[in-house]
């Protein structure tokens, strides 16, 4: 068995994310105790029944006393005010991180309410399923995906080092940059993307002249994957998209002078300028699957796991 990195782990938000950390934690030996808050008396009672942390309290900041890692893994328009609750209650010396999938607001909102004996590394891991709360985590989820840290700038060495070697443990492969290039980064391979499917599932369910059951009945033809990644966690994604509104509104624009192209193609029945845009993104999806973060099974190979 490993030895553990850090003695106590608090967990604030065992929901998929936090849930899973809390799993693979306990299955890696990474730490010695996992503490865990909900704001809600049913996630805490369910995480009681599940048993994946060793005590659960009922705030914030009975959940961070003690801490040698502190990981909120909340919605991201909630981590300032989660941040501002367990200020005072930090131990010096303890490491405190989130899991949010936008990086330069969580890094404003929660900076100036962490005490300078606190060391902030603000992370992201680029996993996740459409489901969520307590029951959805599992201690796979981690395994060869990335978890990508934004320390900010002059934060403590040794502090960054330990968390990423936390990840490590828990399967991710950690690579480190500002947040402002995470939030441009993510918001063309997972914020677009999310945009798309759910804009893409609401135009099919408006359709007046193409019946709801024949939608469900020919989905395999390319419907059916934007509907798994449209039934995501609608809180979740209000918050990435109203806090990382400059890069995907970027992105967006960019993607739609994309689709006013291919919509010229296809109006002057210009076969040349379609295949050789589709010949390009057939590259990219090899590109993928090479860099190992997809397979080319049916289905996509994927009972579980996608990156968002
Ligand atoms: P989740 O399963 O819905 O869990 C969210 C947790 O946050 C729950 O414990 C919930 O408590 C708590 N929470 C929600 N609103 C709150 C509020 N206003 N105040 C206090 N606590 C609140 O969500 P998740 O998928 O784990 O996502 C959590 C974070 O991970 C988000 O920041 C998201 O951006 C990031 N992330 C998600 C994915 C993904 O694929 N889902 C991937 C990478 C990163 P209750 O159960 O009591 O409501």
């Amino acid at each position: 068995m490993t030895k553990p990195l850090f003695d106590t782990l608090a967990i604030i938000g065992p929901g998929l994310i936090g849930s899973s950390i809390a799993r693979a934690a306990r299955a890696q030996g990474a730490v010695r105790t996992i503490v865990a808050t909900a704001r809600s008396p049913e996630t805490r009672k369910r995480v009681v029944e599940l048993g994946f942390a060793d005590t659960v309290t009922e705030t914030n900041a009975e959940a961070v006393e003690g801490a040698d890692l502190v990981i909120a893994c909340v919605p991201v328009g909630v981590c300032g005010g989660v941040a501002k609750e367990i200020g005072p209650h930090l131990k010096p010396g303890a490491i405190v991180s989130d899991v949010g999938s936008v990086k330069g607001s969580v890094v404003r909102d929660m900076g100036p309410h962490l005490p300078k004996t606190a060391h902030f590394v603000p992370a992201h891991p680029v996993a996740g399923t459409e489901h969520s709360g307590p029951d959805a985590g599992f201690a796979e989820l981690f395994e060869n995906r990335w978890c990508i840290l934004t320390p900010p700038e002059g934060a403590d060495q040794e502090a960054v080092e330990k968390l990423a070697a936390f990840w490590r443990l828990l399967g991710a492969k950690v690579e480190i940059m500002t947040p402002a290039h995470h939030d441009l980064v993510l918001a063309v391979t997972s914020h677009l993307p999310h945009l798309i499917a759910y804009t893409i599932v609401g135009t099919a369910d408006e359709l007046g002249s193409v019946t709801r059951s024949e939608v469900l009945k020919f989905s395999a033809g390319g419907f059916r994957d934007f509907t798994r990644i449209a039934a995501s966690d609608p809180v979740m994604w209000r918050d990435v998209f109203l806090n990382n509104k400059e890069a995907v509104l970027e992105m967006l624009g960019r993607f739609n002078e994309d689709v006013s192209a291919l919509t010229k193609a296809i109006r002057r029945g210009d076969g040349e300028a379609l295949t050789e845009h589709f010949t390009r993104t057939r590259a990219i999806r090899r590109g993928v699957i090479e860099a190992g973060q997809d397979t080319d099974a049916p289905d996509f190979g994927r009972p579980h796991g996608h990156d968002d």
